[in-house]
């Protein structure tokens, strides 16, 4: 089993293996997981509201910690893990709104 130390997005660290993570979980009733009990799709919204929605919902979530853990050590591509949103493995604080231009961009 290959454990890694982790620095959370607060500085704190956490020694953490997916094989925890996903012993752990399987330990919950699925029906506390907010994920499993709500749209999925949820947590891969476009919609910035619905990004926040599945941020909020994960706060109840009794795996919250280690869900958030994981997601770092994956490196997540996309969608909402742990309370937090991630994207091309890293976490972002919001989503953008579709079309909005990038600050750096030349405007037209
Ligand atoms: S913390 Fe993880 S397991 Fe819990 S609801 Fe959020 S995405 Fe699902």
């Amino acid at each position: 089993m290959t454990v890694s130390e982790l620095v959370r997005t607060d500085g704190t660290t956490a020694d953490v293996s997916l094989g925890q993570l996903h012993d752990t979980a399987g330990q919950v009733d699925e029906e506390l997981l907010p994920c499993r009990v709500n749209n999925p799709e949820l947590w891969f919204a476009e919609s910035p509201a619905d990004v926040e929605d599945a941020k909020a919902l994960c706060l109840a979530c009794p795996v919250q910690a280690l869900c958030l853990d994981g997601a770092l050590e994956r490196r997540e591509p996309w969608g909402v893990w742990g309370g937090q949103l991630f994207l091309q493995g890293v976490v972002i604080p919001r989503k953008r709104p579709r079309g909005r231009p990038r600050k750096n961009e030349a405007a037209a």
